[in-house]
C-alpha cells in the first residue's frame, strides 16, 4: 500500500424539498438521495480513482449501511481489511435537507466513527508500516489522531493532517510532528482566532501557525486557490478557472490528489498544481466521490 487514511465514513441521507416541515408536521418530499461519504473515505477514493494503492481504518455500524460502505470503497479500489463493524452503533449518517434555492441543513450523527480507538491503529499495524504516507481528519476522536501520528513518527512515515472539520482543543504540539497540515481558511480562523477574508490576512494566520511549529502549511482557499507557507516562503497556487456547479468535497479531492501525487514524484509545488486542477474538476459535477474524476478523466480534464 501506498496510503493509509485513518478516518471516517459517513452515509449522506439527501431529502430535496421545496418546505422544511414544522415541528409536529408531516410533508411529502419530492425526492431523495443517499451518498457514500465522510471525509475520510472522500480523500481515501480520490487517491483511489487516480491509482494511488489506498488502504483505510474505520469503523462502521452494525446496519444495513455497513455493507454498502464497504462495497462502496471497494469498487474504488480502496483496501477495506481494516474497515470494521463497531457493535451495537449505528454508521455514522448525516441527514441533509436541500431546498429550492440549494440551501443545505445538515445533522452529523458520528456513529461509528467515534468508536475507531488507538487499538485499531494497533490491530492495522503490520499493514500500516508499509505504507508510505498517513492521512488523517479529525471525524475520529483526537485520542486515536494522536495515536497515529506518534505511530508514523516512530516508523518513518509522512503524515497529512487536514484538521477538518475544526475541533476546539486541538493539540498543536501534534500538528507539529505531521510533515503537512492542511487546513481550509474556515477552519484557519478558527484555529488561531484571526481575520482571514483577505490574502493578506490568510498570511498573517498562517505565519502564526507556523510560529508555533509547523512544518508545512497548505491552506485551501476556495475559488481564491490555495497557498503553501514552509518557514518564510510562500507558494501560491491561482484557482484552475471552471464554472462551479457543486463545491462539497472539494477539500477532500485536493488532498486525496495531493497525497497521491506527492508520493508519485515528492514535488510539492506540482503536487499542488495537480491538487488545484483535480479539485476544479470535481466542482464541475454533481455530489462528493462521484464528482472526482478517475485518471483518465482527469487527463482529459488537463488537455
Ligand atoms: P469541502 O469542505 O467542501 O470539502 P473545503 O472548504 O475544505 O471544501 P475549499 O478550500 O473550498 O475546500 O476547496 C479546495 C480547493 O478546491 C481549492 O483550494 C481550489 O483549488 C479548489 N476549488 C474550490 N472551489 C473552486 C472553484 N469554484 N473553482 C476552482 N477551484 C475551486
Amino acid at each position: 500500500m501506498d496510503i493509509a487514511v485513518i478516518g471516517s465514513n459517513m452515509v449522506d441521507l439527501i431529502t430535496y424539498t421545496s418546505t422544511m416541515p414544522k415541528a409536529g408536521e408531516t410533508l411529502e418530499a419530492p425526492d431523495f438521495a443517499l451518498g457514500c461519504g465522510g471525509k475520510g473515505a472522500n480523500q481515501a477514493v480520490a487517491a483511489a480513482k487516480l491509482g494511488a494503492n489506498v488502504m483505510m481504518v474505520s469503523k462502521v455500524g452494525e446496519d444495513l449501511f455497513a455493507e454498502n460502505t464497504i462495497r462502496n470503497l471497494q469498487q474504488f479500489g480502496v483496501d477495506t481489511q481494516h474497515v470494521t463493524v463497531a457493535r451495537g452503533t449505528s454508521s455514522g449518517v448525516a441527514p441533509i435537507f436541500v431546498d429550492d434555492q440549494s440551501q443545505n441543513r445538515i445533522l452529523i450523527i458520528k456513529g461509528a466513527n467515534a468508536r475507531l480507538t488507538p487499538a485499531d491503529i494497533d490491530a492495522a499495524a503490520e499493514e500500516l508500516k508499509a505504507c508510505r504516507l498517513l492521512v488523517l481528519q479529525l471525524e475520529i476522536p483526537l485520542p486515536t489522531v494522536y495515536h497515529a501520528i506518534t505511530f508514523a513518527r516512530q516508523h518513518g512515515i509522512q503524515v497529512i493532517l487536514n484538521p477538518a472539520p475544526a475541533v476546539a482543543g486541538l493539540d498543536i504540539d501534534y500538528a507539529c510532528q505531521c510533515d503537512f497540515f492542511m487546513p481550509n481558511e474556515t477552519e484557519l480562523e478558527i484555529l488561531t482566532g484571526m481575520p482571514v477574508s483577505s490574502d493578506d490576512e490568510v498570511l498573517r494566520a498562517g505565519q502564526m501557525l507556523l510560529g508555533r511549529g509547523l512544518k508545512n502549511l497548505i491552506i485551501t482557499l476556495g475559488s481564491r486557490g490555495s497557498v503553501w507557507m514552509q518557514g518564510d516562503a510562500v507558494y501560491r497556487v491561482e484557482p484552475v478557472p471552471v464554472k462551479a456547479v457543486d463545491t462539497s468535497g472539494a477539500g477532500d479531492a485536493f488532498i486525496g490528489c495531493f497525497a497521491h501525487f506527492l508520493i508519485q514524484h515528492g514535488d510539492i509545488p506540482r503536487a499542488m498544481q495537480s491538487a488545484s486542477a483535480f479539485a476544479a474538476c470535481s466542482v464541475t459535477g454533481r455530489g462528493t466521490q462521484r464528482s472526482y474524476p478517475d485518471a483518465d478523466a482527469f487527463h482529459r480534464f488537463l488537455t
